[in-house]
């Protein structure tokens, strides 16, 4: 079989940020000290090869760059600066791009101009529908359900979802045919199956990251993904709930509610862990990126900052509103709401699919996919030895 080269690779995929990848002489050091690396799946010095000589079918089809977590141990150990860790991750953002058929990832990585336009413009349109749309606001007390009606946002809300979930998992799909090729439709579907909880357990734990040497960076991203998972089933969950849409309208049932719960009441504490949990989170790796305080936050990409500034905008506009709410303050819950959409959406309309937030659906499933292929090895090796 030919191995085709792309002579423009290295090129390419600096506009994504890999750098100083031609200081690697292969000593393998990085593969060594990488505690996530095995024999089945081994890197990065695999990766920094196939950047090197422009193999992108290869990077394409590779798992590996999904299995690190960049706790940035290779960077430390590599004696010529390579920065494998970094170049890892640069990898993850070309293939975010890869895996989405639209071509707006690429443009969103590679191009601030239009990284920015694109938040921008999104957030504008959302601030206009909100102020030249609306019911007659309640003056006397904060009820954002008289200026915004809860089964209209919901509407809008499921619309949003659909679209969304629609991109993530169609590019989810290409993620998938990638990594198997021919191989996806030849593993029988009872491996599949046995290997789902993989695929669960590693999204809710990413369990794999806290065999690295620091933990915190494990910690950090466990705060981050929970306390954005737990907004996420609050909304889905209410969403589900919401038989408004056939019909009855039922204000408890609404993510988007007038009502204060008591302080102990489980929705209420759920909020509050999540907002605890993204504004430590958060706060954290935009300080250590500030302060380089870490290998992996040694490097930035625009749109690693882009990603932070977005959620703790949208975790602090949300406390805000929270206050306002407690002391009753109509206009200011009004106008915070209006900015705290603005700050939302952009967010989730961009980062879900096309970027950061889309980590989430990938990481999980190449792990998945390396142990639904080592299944599949095991049982066809074991066949051939019984035939
Ligand atoms: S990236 Fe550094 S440590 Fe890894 S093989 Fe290359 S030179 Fe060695
Ligand atoms: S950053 Fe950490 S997990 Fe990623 S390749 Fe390097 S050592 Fe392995």
């Amino acid at each position: 079989m030919s191995i085709k080269t792309d002579p423009n690779l290295k090129k390419e995929l600096r506009e994504f940020g890999v750098t100083n990848v031609d200081n690697c002489y292969h000593c393998g050091n990085c593969t060594a000290t990488c505690p996530l690396s095995t024999s089945d799946n081994s890197f990065p010095r695999k990766m920094m090869k196939y950047v090197q000589m422009g193999l992108k079918d290869k990077i394409k089809a590779s798992p590996e760059p999904w299995l690190c977590y960049y706790c940035g141990d290779c960077s430390v150990k590599c004696p010529r600066g390579a920065e494998p860790g970094e170049n890892m991750m640069a990898i993850r953002r070309y293939l975010t791009s890869l895996y989405d058929w639209t071509g707006f990832s690429k443009k969103f990585y590679t191009s601030e101009k239009f990284e920015y336009l694109a938040i921008g413009t999104v957030g504008l349109i959302v601030g206009l529908i909100l102020i030249l749309f609306h019911g007659t606001p309640d003056m006397e007390h904060a009820k954002l359900n008289s200026v915004w009606p809860a089964h209209i946002v919901e509407i809008g809300d499921v619309l949003m979802g659909g679209v969304l979930a629609f991109l993530l998992l169609s590019n989810t799909w290409r993620c998938i045919s990638f990594i198997l090729g021919d191989l996806k439709s030849k593993i029988p579907m009872g491996i599949y199956i046995s290997q789902a909880k993989e695929l669960i357990i590693h999204f809710l734990t990413q369990k794999k990251f806290a065999e690295c040497e620091d933990r915190m960076p494990w910690f950090v991203h466990l705060m981050i993904m929970t306390g954005y998972a737990t907004v996420f089933l609050l909304v889905v969950g209410f969403l589900a709930g919401g038989i408004h849409f056939i019909g009855l309208y039922d204000e408890r049932l609404m993510f988007q509610r007038d009502i204060i719960y008591p302080l102990y009441h489980p929705i209420r504490l759920l909020g509050y862990y999540s907002t605890f949990a993204l504004f430590y989170g958060v706060t954290y790796a935009m300080i250590g990126r500030l302060k380089k305080s870490k290998p992996s936050y040694k490097f930035s990409h625009s749109t690693d900052w882009m990603f932070l500034i977005l959620l703790q905008l949208t975790t602090l506009t949300g406390i805000l509103i929270h206050v306002t709410r407690l002391v009753d303050l109509p206009m200011p819950t009004y106008a915070l709401y209006v900015i705290h959409m603005m700050v939302c959406i952009p967010m989730l309309v961009l980062e879900v699919p096309f970027a950061k937030w889309a980590h989430l659906a990938y990481r999980p499933v190449a792990i998945y996919l390396t142990k639904v292929k080592a299944a599949y090895v095991a049982q066809a090796g074991s066949s051939e030895t019984a035939e």
